[in-house]
């Protein structure tokens, strides 16, 4: 555990007034939003740009979310891109110097059945083959990585094996989207917050900027990366995404005397409990059916989240639910993000992150900033394109978001 570290100054940073004019205005002070702008700034020295939030950064879901950070997943083209994100991950507090108090756990991916034992073997074979450390644990070694868990599941849903993807981890939330915010601001990028975009200015195909209650703002380039919002938003270019906003719910335990120190999750129960640095357990499961933007908690949620994750962790009986929440996620058709060009000149779009974008962040900053100075999509997001959907080349990937 690291209490220790939990307390310390905040970060440098300072809102801005909006100018008239900038080359990149980027709606939307999530972690993409924010990393996008801090990696044109770092790695592209382009400073003429705002980040232009509707609440305050971090508001949305990169403040909500619960934390795991992994690149498990099931087709080559993900695992290659949540890799070299949660590499750039490791090297975050380095390359800022801000504290995010990133922790490597290791993730373990409980099977209850022969056919989910299949599919977990075969996903460690592929996320080998692609550079994503996983192997395939005995229940015996699973008791061996995490003493508390009851190998019959409660009777009910007795646990056969488990991938172990070993170099999973965990980073503080809203200290990513600060590090990346004060880094962003420190080379001279606007971040102009409670400035809801109302609407996108066109000269005739193209965008050609924001409108807000503080004004009009001018820009080369508008990037859309407004989590749940995105489809209402890019309504506005004329854009019809295959997006839809599902609520996604979480909550904290008090604290848990023991340390906890791998990320459990359940590929049939479709549950997933960590510990947070406080001590706390923090547990999330599916999203909601039913599309909505509601932000609401419910009970239902917490009661069956609460009853699938006590069948193969009893201990969290005897703790006490502090804080629940939700977040609005963007899910793409395919469970797959979409990033990159819409078709509308000036209009670029940073969505399809559902609930599993925050470990993300970096990887996808660093190459919609490449795409912006550049003009070209880097090979790690080509193949996220939104016109795949158009060519039938989706990236269907259910099967690793662990919350479906
Ligand atoms: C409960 C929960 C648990 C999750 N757990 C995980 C996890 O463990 N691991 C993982 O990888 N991912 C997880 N996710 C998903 C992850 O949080 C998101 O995919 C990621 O944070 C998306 O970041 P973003 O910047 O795209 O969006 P957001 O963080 O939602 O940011 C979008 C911002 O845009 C702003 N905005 C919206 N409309 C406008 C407008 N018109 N004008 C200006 N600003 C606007 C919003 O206020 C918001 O601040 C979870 C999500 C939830 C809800």
């Amino acid at each position: 555990m690291t209490a220790g570290r939990y307390v310390d100054t905040l970060p440098p940073l300072r809102w801005d007034e909006p100018r008239r004019s900038y080359d990149v205005v980027i709606v939307g002070g999530g972690g993409h939003g924010l990393a996008t702008a801090y990696y044109l700034a770092t790695r592209h020295g382009l400073t003429d740009v705002a980040v232009v939030e509707a609440d305050y950064i971090a508001s949305g879901n990169t403040g909500r979310n619960t934390t795991i950070i992994r690149a498990n997943y099931g087709i080559p083209e993900a695992i290659r891109f949540y890799e070299h994100s949660l590499e750039l991950y490791a090297g975050l507090e380095d390359e800022t110097g801000a504290e995010i108090l990133h922790q490597e756990k290791g993730l373990i991916w409980l099977a209850h059945t022969e056919t989910a034992l299949r599919a977990e073997r075969a996903r460690c074979q592929l996320n080998t083959a692609c550079g994503a450390e996983t192997v395939m644990v005995t229940p015996a070694e699973i008791k061996a990585l995490v003493p508390q868990i009851d190998l019959t599941g409660g009777g009910r849903y007795p646990i056969l094996g488990a991938s172990h993807h070993l170099r999973a981890a965990t980073a503080r939330h809203d200290r990513v989207a600060w590090a990346f915010a004060s880094g962003a601001m420190a080379r001279g990028v606007q971040v102009v917050q409670h400035a809801p975009v109302t609407g996108l200015l066109r000269r005739g195909d193209r965008v050609v900027g924001v409108e807000t209650p503080l004004g009009r703002i001018e820009a080369g380039t508008v990037v859309s990366a407004v989590g749940g919002r995105v489809t209402t938003l890019a309504a506005m270019a004329g854009v019809r995404l295959p997006i839809r906003t599902h609520p996604l719910h979480a909550f904290v335990t008090n604290d848990f005397g023991q340390a906890f120190p791998r990320i459990v999750s359940d590929t049939e129960l479709l549950c997933y409990v960590s510990q947070t640095e406080r001590g706390q357990m923090l547990i999330g499961a599916e999203f909601d059916a039913q599309p909505s933007y509601s932000r609401r908690s419910s009970i239902a949620a917490l009661r069956a989240y609460a009853a699938k994750v006590t069948h193969i962790l009893p201990f969290l009986r005897d703790l006490r639910i502090l804080r629940a929440w939700a977040g609005s996620c963007d899910i793409s058709a395919d469970f797959s993000p979409i990033m990159g060009a819409t078709g509308v000149p000036g209009f670029l779009v940073t969505t399809g992150w559902g609930t599993w974008g925050f470990k993300a962040i970096p990887a996808g900053g660093e190459a919609m900033a490449e795409l912006i100075a550049t003009g070209r999509a880097p090979d790690l997001i080509a193949p996220f394109a939104l016109d795949r959907f158009a060519r039938d080349h989706v990236l269907a990937d259910q099967g690793s978001t662990g919350t479906r």
